[in-house]
Order: structure tokens, then sequence, then C-alpha cells
């Protein structure tokens, strides 16, 4: 009896592929395990078997498969319903899915690169023959090709032994080249228990006066704690007493002085309880944990709303540990920016070795170790906290998923295909595992809080702050009206400064937030209105001053700053707008002796970037810190006193129909991080508009005035949540036949759909990368199918790729796009 199998190529196919496979390779094969195939003339790809069958396909003729990889299933049943949901939902390819959901070490193909890790040392009596071949052609030649391999060991199937490689560490893949950081851990130093009332230090002084160098060290902690309220460090007592380590070490072994540190000890900062155990909660915490627990009896998706500092974390907590007690499964997901070594080790104190961290800063060779444990129901990854691509692990016994800051944009993928959104997905995973799943926010999605009002979706919520902290105050400053009177020093109104210098009296920690990074986005002639512009992409460069630089942030592209303007040679060029890189530069100069920190995509880059800039802050080793709306989400600071918004109106100024939605959002979640603590936190908020309306409500703390309103300009202009659409965007290098293929596109939509298809438009940057867009927007009412529309779309895209000049025209969905 012949047999194939039906696979899923990581390629975007509509349809599986079948091989032909011999009837001993049959009775080892199941659905789920991986085989290497040919494909087209000449490449392999990892693909993973759907079927096992013995139907021949009638068009073509059925290769032979190269080899089986895996003994067993890495991928289970539940994944493959995901996958199929996904890519129908979202008009792509399970092929795709496939490539997404997978590590890159499960996926090597003839194009992937290879190097040599030079962090192993490797006993080369431990390789078989042809693993050495390869070690060793590492040792001459940094990077090797799949197609190099197989002709060094002289044999076309070479995924096995690069697999084996890899389990042993011995390669890595080119993608995974990681900086190797470290959290540092400042050392601190803090007066012995012994020594806390004025007498017993008194009796110190006199008991080391024979010690000159020790009290010398006693003297100069005391002089440092006058001057500030900040923890000391060890370097700082050392330098001021001008004595050497080894006596503030004598000093240590007495117990006189206690040496500390900020970042471990921070679970016991405040008196908490031993790691171990869970916070008790506070009556609104369990009254919203009871809600929830009800709504999950009724097997309805829940969302908690509770304003920020409310407790959230210590309600998902509790649901966490009931789920992991009863033996299932969880899944706790967060957007990337949110995922901290804050939070990580907040729930690491809880629930110790049984969680796992998944997301895309990890190196392959640790994801697929997270996807192994998960995969072996391993106590290890019981609990699995992730960004979103965490929910394609291989759960079989899932019980309970958290959305953490459902709200967040940053859950949808944009690019490449899959482009869904891990919170609808993660709901939909839940329904295949019977999960329970809930939803978290201080500013809930229009979609999740209209889920709420249908009755859809259950509903909880914490309206305080956790010990009662007072919401943060919140300040409009009229920047125009600062202007006009000359009150602003470069972006900072006179309001801002002072309670700039106010914060920093009080020792407290200021965070600006300025949603643009590099110094300013434009540079522009004084004298032509000339803008230097990116080469490939229609938008201004973006100057970036520390490295002298102007650069676009669409592809990259990047040139030397010019010393007069390109078009007229005047050497007039001025910077207009601002990036937190001008922020940083102009606390420079207003307050010379604060140290400032920046947050945003160009200073954290690699692995630990995040870690580096949040820890130095959270040590308080930074006293101010600028950031993009990367410091916005879900970090826990101790000490900021006040937040300070640079400009709200470049928030609002967006042409998307989300804008003021998000920059609800964003504005409370920023503001969230003042006065975590008892004192009540400050926020200003500089614009153009005070009169504004959602920064009225931002101020008012109103999410219901915000939430009705735009409900009804939702609802008037056919958007989300009552109605869905599709963004379609064209993609082609030549501009007229961009033109041409959209406009027949959009007009067979209009054919099938009516007066809902908006476009073709070109988007705000209509070109990037030398590639011309355009997009058309479908609008699907509430009395349509959604399935038939989609379904209309797709037969519109096989007309449109049968006619030969249009085919070259790439077409793009984004199904519910954010
Ligand atoms: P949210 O997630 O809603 O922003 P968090 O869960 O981070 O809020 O809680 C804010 C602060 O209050 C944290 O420092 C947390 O440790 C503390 N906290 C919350 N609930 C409790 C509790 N029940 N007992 C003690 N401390 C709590
Ligand atoms: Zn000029
Ligand atoms: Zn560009």
């Amino acid at each position: 009896m012949q047999y194939f199998v039906d696979v899923i190529l990581p390629i975007p196919l509509e349809k599986l592929f079948t091989y032909a496979v011999s009837t001993s390779q049959a009775d080892q094969l199941s659905p789920g395990m991986r085989v290497a195939v040919p494909f087209g003339k000449s490449k392999i790809y990892t693909a993973l078997i759907a079927k096992i069958h013995t139907t021949a396909p009638d068009i073509y003729e059925a290769k032979e498969i190269h080899q089986l990889l895996d003994v067993e299933p890495v991928v289970n049943n539940f994944q493959l319903q995901l996958w199929q949901w996904i890519a129908d939902y979202y008009m792509c390819t399970v092929g795709e899915v496939f490539r997404s959901a997978l590590p890159g070490a499960f996926l090597l193909e003839s194009e992937t690169l290879i190097l040599r890790n030079d962090k192993i040392e490797v006993d080369e009596n431990d390789l078989k023959d042809d693993e050495f071949l390869i070690y060793e052609a590492l040792q001459h030649q940094s990077i090797l090709k799949v197609q190099e391999v197989s002709a060094i060991i002289e044999r076309k199937n070479v995924l096995p032994v690069l697999n084996r490689l890899l389990n042993k560490n011995i390669i890595l893949l080119k993608e995974e080249i990681h900086e190797q950081y470290r959290p540092k851990l400042v050392r601190y130093v803090q007066m012995g228990k012994a020594f806390s009332t004025e007498a017993q230090l008194e009796a110190l002084l006199k008991s080391l006066s024979r010690a000159p160098k020790q009290s010398q060290v006693v003297l100069s902690w005391f002089q440092l704690k006058t001057v500030s309220t900040k923890p000391i460090k060890l370097s700082e007592l050392e330098k001021l007493s001008g004595v050497s380590t080894a006596v503030i070490k004598s000093l240590i072994d007495k117990g006189i002085l206690e040496e500390f540190h900020l970042q471990t000890d921070r679970v016991n900062y405040d008196g908490d309880g031993p790691p171990d155990h869970l916070k008790t909660l506070n009556q609104a915490q369990q009254n919203a944990l009871e809600i929830i627990e009800d709504y999950f009896a009724q097997h309805k998706v829940t969302l908690l709303h509770g304003v920020t500092s409310s407790g959230k974390t210590e309600v998902y907590v509790k649901l966490l540990e009931a789920c992991l007690d009863s033996g299932r499964q969880a899944l706790y997901l967060l957007p990337e920016i949110a995922l901290t070594t804050q939070l990580i080790s907040r729930l690491q104190a809880y629930f110790g070795d049984k969680i796992s961290v998944y997301h895309s800063k990890y190196s392959v060779q640790e994801r697929v170790e997270v996807w192994n444990n998960v995969l072996h129901k391993k106590s290890k990854a019981k609990l699995i906290i992730g960004a979103r691509s965490a929910m394609f692990l291989p759960f079989s016994e899932l019980g309970l998923i958290i959305v953490d800051e459902e709200h967040e944009g940053s859950f949808k993928q944009f690019d490449p295909a899959p482009r869904y959104h891990a919170r609808d997905a993660a709901i939909v995973l839940g329904n295949i595992h019977h999960a329970n799943v809930l939803l978290g926010s201080a500013t809930p999605s229009i979609e999740s809080f209209y889920n709420v009002q249908i009755a859809k979706y259950g509903y909880a919520q914490i309206e305080n702050r956790f010990g009662n902290v007072l919401m943060p105050e919140m300040q409009l400053v009229d920047i125009k009206e600062q202007s006009r009177k000359r009150r602003m020093n470069g972006h900072f109104s006179e309001r801002l400064r002072d309670e700039i210098s106010d914060a920093l009296k009080l020792g407290e920690q200021i965070i600006l937030f300025q949603n643009r990074r590099g110094y300013a986005p434009i540079l522009e002639c004084n004298t032509c209105g000339h803008a230097p512009q990116c080469p490939n992409c229609d938008v201004s460069l973006t100057y970036h001053q520390g490295k002298k630089q102007l650069r676009c942030h669409y592809c990259g592209h990047h040139m030397a700053l010019p010393e007069s303007c390109p078009a007229c040679g005047s050497a007039t060029l001025d910077t207009k707008g601002f990036g937190t890189e001008q922020v940083e530069k102009e606390l420079e100069t207003l307050f010379p002796e604060a140290k400032v920190g920046r947050m945003d995509l160009d200073t954290t880059r690699g692995k630990h970037g995040y870690e580096k800039i949040i820890n130095a802050f959270e040590q308080q080793e930074t006293d101010i810190l600028v950031g993009t709306q990367m410091l916005t989400k879900g970090l826990d600071f101790r000490n900021v006193g006040l937040v300070g918004i640079m400009n709200a109106d470049s928030l609002l100024n967006f042409p998307d129909y989300r804008a003021h939605e998000r920059c609800f959002q964003l504005l409370t979640q920023v503001a969230g991080r003042a006065g975590r603590t008892q004192k009540r936190g400050k926020v200003i908020i500089q614009t153009y508009n005070p009169y504004h309306q959602i920064l009225q409500q931002v101020t008012n703390h109103d999410y219901d005035g915000m939430y009705k309103e735009q409900l009804y300009e939702r609802e008037q202009f056919h958007y989300p949540p009552t109605n869905r659409i599709i963004k379609i965007t064209f993609k082609h290098k030549e501009f007229n036949r961009l033109n041409e293929a959209s406009e027949w596109f959009a007009q067979a939509l209009r054919n099938l759909l009516g007066n809902l298809v908006l476009g073709p438009e070109y988007p705000p940057v209509a070109r990037i990368r030398n590639q011309y867009l355009k997009n058309v927007i479908v609008k699907i009412g509430q009395d349509q199918s959604v399935t038939k529309t989609k379904k209309g779309i797709k037969r519109i895209e096989k007309s449109f790729n049968a006619i030969s000049q249009y085919r070259s025209v790439r077409v793009i969905y984004n199904v519910d796009h954010v």
C-alpha cells in the first residue's frame, strides 16, 4: 500500500501539499511531527504533518519526503485548531501561521544561516563524524549556508545533523545574536538594627573611638543620610569616608552596617510577608475576584477594569494559583513592552520555579526549551508569561488565560502574516481548551467594554488604588499662552519647570513623556523651506543629534547631518518639532545637577536594553526618565512624584479613528506611574488645546464619558465595535500600476459590497522602501456576514491575480486592523 502525508509548508500556499512515504515511515509518523521535504527546484523546508492517508494527489505526482525530523509530535491538535481559525479569520494561510508559531530552531530550511557558538567549550570527541565536519568548517568560516553544509558532508539532507548540533548548543542560527548582559546589583548599606536609637548610636561611636577609620565610616554614613532621602550606595560611602572597602566590610561583618541589594530586596521592601505567601486581598479586590469566579462558572470571558495601581496583578495571582492547584496550565499574556523583569520577579516570588517566560527577545534555544517543557507538561512550565507569540505554545491542559493590558494595540501583529490580535485569538484558544479567559486593563479597549455592555463578557471593577492612594492630580498647561507670555524655556513651561525642581528637592523621581524619539522629527531650511527626505520613503528624515545623523524611521536609511541646505546652500537649517533626545538635552541645561535617563527604541536595543534603563531608574541612579510610550506599561516605580507630558497634541492629531481612544489610554497609563505610594502624585500635561474633550476626560478620569462619545462616533461612521473593518493594502514599486490595480480591486469590491468600501487612498506615508502603498477599507455592517464578505473578497483576489499586469501587486489583508 502506498502512503501519503499532507503537510503544512511554512510558506503562503492555499492548500496542504502531499508527499509520498514508505510503509515503514508511515508506521512511525503521526500528525504534528516534522519532516524535511523538497519543494520547488532546490529548496528544502521543514514541514508539519497534518494528515496521513492513502489517496494520491491527482494534479501532481507526489515527491518523497527527505527525512523524518521527530519521533513524537511537537504540535498538538489544539494548536492545529487554533492555526486554522487564525488563518480563516485573518485571511492568511495555515503555513504562515505555522511559520510564525514555531521557534525558528524548529524550522530549519535551505536558506537558514548557521554560525558557531563561541560561548561553549566543545569536546571534539563527543562529535559524530558529520557533526565534526561542520564544526571544523565553522572554525574557518564564520557563517555557513545550509547548501554549503550539504556540500561539506556530501549529503542532501542536512537538517537532522543541524538539529543535533543545535541541541548540543554548538551552532547558532543567524537571527539570534544577542548582547549578553546581567542586571547589575548595586550594593547599598544601612545602619544595623541594633543602632536605631540615639543612645545606641552614641554608645557605638564611643566604642569606636579607638578605631578612627571605622568611626569615620559611621559619621560619613550620617552625613550622606542628611543630604538625601535615597538609599546609600556602598561606593558613595567609600568615597566620602576615604577608607578602603575592607574597613566597611569589617563593619558589615560586625553587624554595625548592613548591606543590601535594592533589586532583590524589593519584595521585602514594603514589609511584605515572606515571598512565598500570597497577599491577602482587600475588600475591593476580594469582591472583584468573586465576581470573576461567578462569571467563570458561567463560562464567560470577563473584563477586569481596575484603575492603575488598584492591585489587579494580585487578583490575577489568586486566579493563577487556583488554576495551578487544579493541575492545569495557565497563560499570562502581556504586550512585549510590559514584559519587564519587575513583573517577572514579582510572579516568581509567588510561583517560584513553576514559571517560564517566553518572548521574542529570548534566544532560539531558550524558546525551544520552553516549548518542550510545555509539550511535556513539565512542572516548571505550568505558568507561562509571555508576549503574544506565547499563545502558540503546545498547551494541552490549559485552564486559565489572562490578557493583561488588553487595550494595547501591540497585541495585534502588524507584519508579517498572520496579522492576528492576540487578545481575540486568546479567547478562541480559551474556547478550544474550555479554559477561563480574563482581560485586564485600567483603560479597556472600546471593543471589550462594548462586549460587556451587550452582556457578551462579564465585568468586574476596582475603582480605587490599593491602600486608598489617591489618583494623581492632573493639570493641563496651555503652552500657547505660555509662549505668548514668553514663559517657555525650550519645550518646558514655567509650571513644569517649577514642579520638576520641587520634585528634585524632595528627592522624588520624575517621568517625562514625549511620543517621538530622536532629537527633532524634521530639519528644515529657514531660507527655502526644504526638508531632507528619505530617498526610499515619502517621509522627512528625523534628526538625531547624538549621532549627528538624519535617519528614516521607516526603512533605517541614514545620512550625515548636512552643514548647509542641500537645496539652496544656505546655512540656516533649523529643527521643527521635538523628540526624546531633545528633551534630554534641554534638561541638561535646565537641571544640570539631575541625572537623566532616556528610554526609547534607540536606547533599548538588545535583549536587556530595557532592563538596564529600568534598573537604573528603579535603583534611583537616575532622577528623571525621558521616554516614549515604552515607559507607560506596567512599571511600578515607588518613588515617582511627577509625570510630565511634553506635548499631548501629537497624540490627538493622528488620522485614525482610534486616535482619541488611544490618546486617552496612553495618557491615563503614563499618568498612572505617578504617586503609587501614600503621597499623591502630580501629572502635568502640556498642550495647545487644553479644552480638547479627550484631555478633559483624561484629567477628570472620565472613562465612561470617553467611551460613550467614542462609541457614538464609531456607530455614526461604521467603525468597530459595532461594525467590522478589513484594511486591504496594495503594494508595488510602480506608481501607475499600483493605482490602476487598486482602483480595479476597489471597483470590484464596490460592485459586491456597495458603498461601505473606502478608497483606494494613500496612507500618510505613501511610499516605504521604494514600494508605493494604497489602502482600501472595507466596512462590514452589523447585518452582514463576515464570513461571506471575506469569501467574496477572496474571489475578487482570484480574478485580480488572473490579470497578468496586476499579478505582481501585493495584496495584504489586515482584518480588525487597529
Ligand atoms: P495594578 O496591576 O492594578 O496596576 P498592582 O497589582 O501593581 O496594581 O498593585 C499596586 C501596588 O499595590 C503594588 O505595589 C502591590 O504590591 C500593592 N498591592 C496590591 N494589592 C495588595 C494587597 N492585597 N496587599 C498588599 N499590597 C498590595
Ligand atoms: Zn534652503
Ligand atoms: Zn526610509
